[in-house]
């Protein structure tokens, strides 16, 4: 259940550690987990915000890496989706052996950059796990009934590498699978500018995320299509697409 009275804030403090209970594990493909936290003293976050996980082993060695807030502010749950990197300390532990009920503990939220306000109308590019911040856009979007406001465009190899496609494919979304034709139509290949050109117009702000392959290529195609570099967001991380 949402309650969509939770407005995000700008500067939502995110102190030290705390803890967060598992409270639901969803692995879409052996590669990848989607995973709901109980966040203790949770503070809300903004679209785009990160958390940081802290994994400590028994003899007292830990390892802490970001992961993006995928759930929108008002959803009860802070849910993250990890792609697993192969021989990955942190990566590999969430996505294969993390169960429901079993703690973690995290930081955040975390950023102000990469942070969507939730009112700018704004054009999101993600490549793969990089559309993860931009789902939490997305899904504030929607639950704010503001999706004019929010345009995501979402890339991946295939449709079953892409996290949260059915969810992007439900709404005003653009699909660009570079191995395999889109669900609407579009022909197999890699983002161009066909794909950006037409919800181009009336955006203020610009968010980009994904490889730093992906993230350089989305990024030269909005300031060849016009759009002025300060008005775009990058964060690079992530492999697929
Ligand atoms: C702001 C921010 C947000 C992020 N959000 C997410 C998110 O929502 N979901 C998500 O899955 N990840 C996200 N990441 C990446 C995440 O923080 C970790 O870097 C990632 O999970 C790998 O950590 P690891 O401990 O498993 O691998 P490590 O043990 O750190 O790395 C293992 C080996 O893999 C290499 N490696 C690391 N990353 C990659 C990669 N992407 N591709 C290929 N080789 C790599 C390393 O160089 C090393 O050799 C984000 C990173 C940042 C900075």
């Amino acid at each position: 259940m949402t309650d969509t009275t939770m407005t995000p804030t700008a500067d939502a403090p995110y102190g030290g550690w705390n803890r967060a209970v598992v409270r639901e594990v969803i692995r879409p493909t052996n590669r990848l987990v989607m995973i709901n936290l109980d966040v203790e003293h949770r503070m809300p976050h903004m679209p785009g915000q990160r958390y940081v996980v802290r994994l400590t082993a028994e003899d007292g060695y830990s390892a802490s890496r970001s992961y993006s807030v995928a759930s929108a502010p008002s959803d009860s749950l802070v849910e993250i989706c990890v792609e697993r990197v192969d021989n990955g300390e942190v990566s590999s532990h969430l996505v294969d052996v993390l169960e429901v009920g079993d703690e973690l503990e995290v930081r955040g939220p975390i950023g102000g950059w990469f942070a969507w306000d939730g009112v700018t109308p704004a054009l999101a590019v993600g490549g793969g796990t990089g559309v993860v911040p931009l789902v939490s856009m997305f899904r504030q979007a929607r639950n704010v009934n503001r999706l004019d406001d929010l345009c995501l465009i979402g890339a991946a190899r295939t449709y079953d590498e892409l996290p949260y496609a059915d969810e992007i494919a439900q709404g005003c979304s653009v699909i660009a699978l570079s191995r395999e034709n889109s669900p609407h139509g579009r022909p197999a290949g890699h983002i161009r500018a066909e794909d950006l050109a037409p919800h181009i117009d009336g955006r203020e702000v610009f968010f980009v995320c994904g490889s730093t392959r992906f993230a350089e290529t989305a990024s030269s195609l909005l300031v060849d299509l016009g759009v002025p570099t300060h008005r775009i967001r990058v964060e690079r991380f992530g492999s697929l697409a």
